[in-house]
Order: C-alpha cells, then sequence, then structure tokens
C-alpha cells in the first residue's frame, strides 16, 4: 500500500532522512524506533507529503506521492488537490492531538469528512459518532476539547482519522504527550485497532507496546534505516552496535 524508494531530505542542508526504502502491506504493523532526532517523525510525515521529501520516490498504492509527470525533478509539487486525492487512502494521528479548541467533540471528527470527504453532514455526524463508539468517547460527543484529559483527546484524534476509513493509519508518538496514567487507555485504543487488523505506520518510544504489537520494526539511526525485522529478530539478534546500544537499557 506504501513504498518508498530512495527517499532523502534535508533540513537547511542538513541531511535528516537518507535513502529510505521502506514497503508496507496491508495488514502490516510497521513501527519506527530509533534514538531522538534519528528522522523516524521526518519519515512519517513524508509518507502522507505533510513533509516534501527532496529525493526519491513515495508511492501510495502505486500512485506517485508530491510529484508527478513533468515535475518529477523534484523542483516544483503537484496541487494541493492532487496530493490530497493520492494520499486519501492514509489517515494520521498526531503527537500533539490537533484538536480544534473552538469546535466541539463531534465537530471535530466531522469537519474532515464534510471538508475534506465532501459528506453530507448527517453521513458524516453518522460515520463519526460510530468511529467516536470505537474509541469510546461517543458519550463526550459535545463536549469542548479543553474539557477532555490527554487520554481522552487522543482518542477522539484516534476517532478523526477512523471516520475517514483509512486503509493506512500513521500514528505519530501518539502516547508521548501524555500523563503515564493516560497512556494506556491509548495503547488499548491502538490494540484493539490491530485486532481488527488495521495496516499502521506508526513511530513510538514505547518499546514493549512495540515488541508487541508490531509485525515489523524498523530502526533508525542518523536518518538512515539501520536494520529492520521481525520484534524478536531486532530484541534478540540485533545485528548492528547501534541498535545494541540503543536496546542496552531495556535489557
Ligand atoms: P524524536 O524521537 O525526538 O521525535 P525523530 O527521530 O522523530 O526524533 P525527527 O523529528 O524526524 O526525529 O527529526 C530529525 C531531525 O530533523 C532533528 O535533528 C530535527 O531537529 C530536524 N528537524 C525536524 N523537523 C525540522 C524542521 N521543520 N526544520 C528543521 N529541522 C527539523
Amino acid at each position: 500500500i506504501l513504498e518508498m524508494h530512495h527517499v532523502g531530505k534535508a533540513f537547511a542542508g542538513n541531511p535528516v532522512l537518507r535513502d529510505i526504502n521502506l514497503s508496507v502491506h496491508p495488514g502490516e504493523i510497521v513501527t519506527l524506533i530509533g534514538p531522538s532526532g534519528s528522522g523516524k517523525t521526518t519519515a512519517l510525515r513524508c509518507m502522507n507529503f505533510l513533509e516534501a521529501y527532496d529525493q526519491g520516490e513515495v508511492l501510495i498504492k502505486g500512485q506517485l506521492l508530491g510529484y508527478s509527470g513533468n515535475l518529477r525533478g523534484k523542483a516544483h509539487t503537484d496541487s494541493p488537490a492532487l496530493i490530497a486525492e493520492v494520499r486519501r487512502p492514509l489517515a494520521m494521528v498526531f503527537q500533539q492531538f490537533n484538536l480544534w479548541p473552538h469546535m466541539t467533540v463531534l465537530e471535530n471528527v466531522v469537519a474532515p469528512l464534510v471538508l475534506g470527504k465532501k459528506m453530507p453532514r448527517h453521513a458524516a455526524k453518522h460515520a463519526a459518532m460510530t468511529a467516536l463508539n470505537q474509541v469510546g468517547m461517543a458519550q463526550k460527543a459535545s463536549d469542548w476539547p479543553v474539557r477532555l484529559s490527554g487520554g481522552q483527546q487522543q482518542r477522539v484524534g484516534i476517532a478523526r482519522a477512523l471516520a475517514l476509513e483509512p486503509e493506512l493509519l500513521l500514528l505519530d508518538e501518539p502516547t508521548s504527550a501524555l500523563d503515564p496514567e493516560r497512556v494506556e487507555e491509548v495503547l488499548d485504543v491502538i490494540r484493539s485497532l490491530a485486532k481488527q487488523g488495521m495496516t499502521m505506520v506508526m513511530v513510538t518510544h514505547e518499546m514493549a507496546f512495540a515488541a508487541h504489537i508490531s509485525s515489523r520494526l524498523v530502526f533508525m539511526a542518523d536518518g538512515y534505516i539501520v536494520e529492520s525485522g521481525s520484534p524478536r529478530q531486532l530484541f534478540t539478534q540485533p545485528e548492528s552496535e547501534r541498535l545494541r546500544i540503543f536496546l542496552a537499557p531495556l535489557f
């Protein structure tokens, strides 16, 4: 469903992603791990073109994302409408939830459906309530986001993504902005999505959770993918010194 071929990205001349090659197949849960600043979040943001990459290609269901036709020289990007069309199978959950404070919980989930997906309001409301129900937040539909705990806000963030019926869900450190006692409720929601077979690419520092839930771990350092494989493989037989050092505090 997603392919990255030789993707590179620099910020002001500093390379942050280097030669990233990654394929994600339906049903897989791929988790990016690695030290702070290794490029995990940037890699995730390039997958849906929230960040423009400068080298290589990102394909979603075989369609080039961001640069097509004679624009493949990467000097220009496609129109926002075309980018939106190609990335339609994706939805994203953000570290800081990114809920709109001036809208109720329900409206936060409805708005992308009406504005983005051009769904009629009544159908959007129905889809939003179904998604809120899925994350256990239906009873808070008319509350304001500020009234909710961080964990509840993130569950709404997940519902907003689910309502789009994504074929691939991207999660960027979904629990790292939460108080410790709120982490588990969000991990529970993600576990239930995994059980339902949702395809996901996630960045997280929750290593035990990542080891448990992931079909594949991708270890990044200095903008490179250093190693990838099953959690068992990476945890029990790390090939690189970098990964051994990264995992050492866990044992
Ligand atoms: P963490 O685990 O701390 O979130 P990460 O592995 O997700 O780290 P990124 O957030 O992708 O790492 O950042 C990689 C590097 O790119 C860092 O050095 C960061 O400072 C830099 N960077 C990220 N976004 C930008 C930006 N918009 N402008 C300039 N530099 C950036």
